[in-house]
């Protein structure tokens, strides 16, 4: 039903301005029952990096449905605290569908063998470790809920509440939440902090392309020095949704 987006492009645009326009109208709390239950009942899923930020979207998805599928991608890269990180949070939270994506092992054997390709080609490491076993995942969905946000910079500095890139639908509750909104959400509802933070991080990937912050930006650790500011699971590859 929903897969119309590559067949008519006049509808998608319709009903990209439909869903955008009924959102901004409605509390967060509505619209996520609106997205879960009704818009695109079944065909929704989250997407988490269990990072610095992540419990406050999963804590507001934890409230309306916490069957809801949640989209992890391991890199096998990640740092030790993020795995703990996000086992904490799936019982904190009780979060029952968190699936756990995983790079292909004969994509590994066959283009990074030794685990050495992000010091080569950050962004073929990312290619295979992120976006080829992301975008195999999100493919039964019509819609994905992300994180971002623009206080991000870069690329997000100009985000939407909602957006479509490759035929489906990317919807970014927090899109307008400053940094300062996310720390008081976090504390007022009593949500563990990634551990990295206590060491210096603010924004958390893979152990060899995160660094510390130096005060840069809340994303100014990722990739640093590189120019890099995305890993590309959400960024357009061309591909569209061809499901009826
Ligand atoms: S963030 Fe670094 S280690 Fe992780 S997939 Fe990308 S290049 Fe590879």
């Amino acid at each position: 039903m929903y897969g119309i987006l590559a067949r008519s492009p006049g509808g998608a645009t319709t009903r990209l301005e439909d869903v955008r326009f009924r959102a901004l109208e409605n509390s967060l709390e509505d619209n996520l029952r609106d997205w879960l239950f009704e818009e695109f009942r079944d065909r929704i899923a989250v997407s988490s990096s269990f990072g610095t930020e992540s419990a406050v979207l999963l804590h507001l998805v934890s409230r309306i449905d916490r069957g809801v599928p949640v989209l992890f991608v391991d890199t096998g890269q990640l740092f030790p605290e993020t795995i703990a990180y996000r086992d904490l949070l799936i019982d904190r939270l009780k979060l029952t569908n968190v699936r756990t994506v995983s790079s292909n092992d004969e994509d590994i054997r066959r283009e990074d063998p030794a685990g050495t390709l992000w010091s080569v080609s950050t962004d073929a490491c990312c290619a295979i470790r992120k976006v080829r076993p992301y975008q195999q995942a999100i493919r039964p969905f019509d819609a994905l809920i992300t994180g971002r946000k623009r206080v991000h910079g870069a690329a997000r500095s100009d985000l939407d509440l909602v957006n479509v890139t490759n035929g489906q639908f990317r919807i970014n509750p927090l899109f307008d939440w400053s940094a300062e909104k996310i720390e008081n959400y976090l504390d007022n509802f009593g949500l563990p902090r990634h551990p990295l933070i206590a060491h210096g991080y603010t924004s958390i990937g893979c152990k060899h392309c995160t660094a510390k912050s130096d005060g840069g930006g809340s994303r100014d650790g990722r990739w640093s020095g590189s120019g890099k500011t995305e890993c590309g699971i959400h960024l357009s590859t061309g591909w569209v949704s061809l499901r009826s």
